[in-house]
């Protein structure tokens, strides 16, 4: 099944203030400004649950320094570090959430990837048996 109209024009609609430099929800997630359920953190990545979960365990991560990274498609060899840091976190989280048995780490990019938020994150998800190919 694929996207909504809806969420393909939110996704167009986003996608076109990428590039804007602008805080999104996750900057004010960082700052603690709104709440969310962490489940992991360390000084360069934060890792919480997602509010709108596709699995019973669903948590996004992020870097804590945007640093120009508001999708992978804008990955430069400065960000190498901070790429791999994120996918090892994956598998912390993923240890700590107790699915080293079968999870899956995704990352949107793009309108075409259905991407909401422009701040680099990568989706771990997992509890449940997953489908291939992904939809
Ligand atoms: P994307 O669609 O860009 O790959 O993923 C963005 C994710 O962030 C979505 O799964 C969405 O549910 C999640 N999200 C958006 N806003 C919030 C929020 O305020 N709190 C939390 N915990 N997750 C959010």
């Amino acid at each position: 099944v694929g996207a909504t109209n809806d969420e393909e024009s939110a996704a167009k609609v986003a996608a076109a203030n990428a590039d804007s430099g602008a805080p999104t929800i996750f900057d004010k997630i960082i700052a603690k400004e709104i709440p969310s359920s962490i489940v992991y953190e360390d000084d360069m990545v934060l890792a919480f649950r997602d509010i709108n979960p596709q699995a019973p365990i669903h948590v996004v991560l992020i870097p804590k320094n945007r640093d120009g990274l508001t999708q992978l498609g804008k990955a430069e060899s400065r960000h190498m570090e901070i790429l791999g840091q994120l996918l090892y976190a994956a598998k912390k989280v993923a240890e700590k959430e107790g699915i080293l048995d079968g999870f899956r780490v995704v990352i949107n990019n793009g309108p075409d990837g259905c991407q909401s938020v422009y701040h680099l994150h990568l989706h771990v998800l997992g509890g449940r048996q997953m489908k291939w190919p992904p939809g």
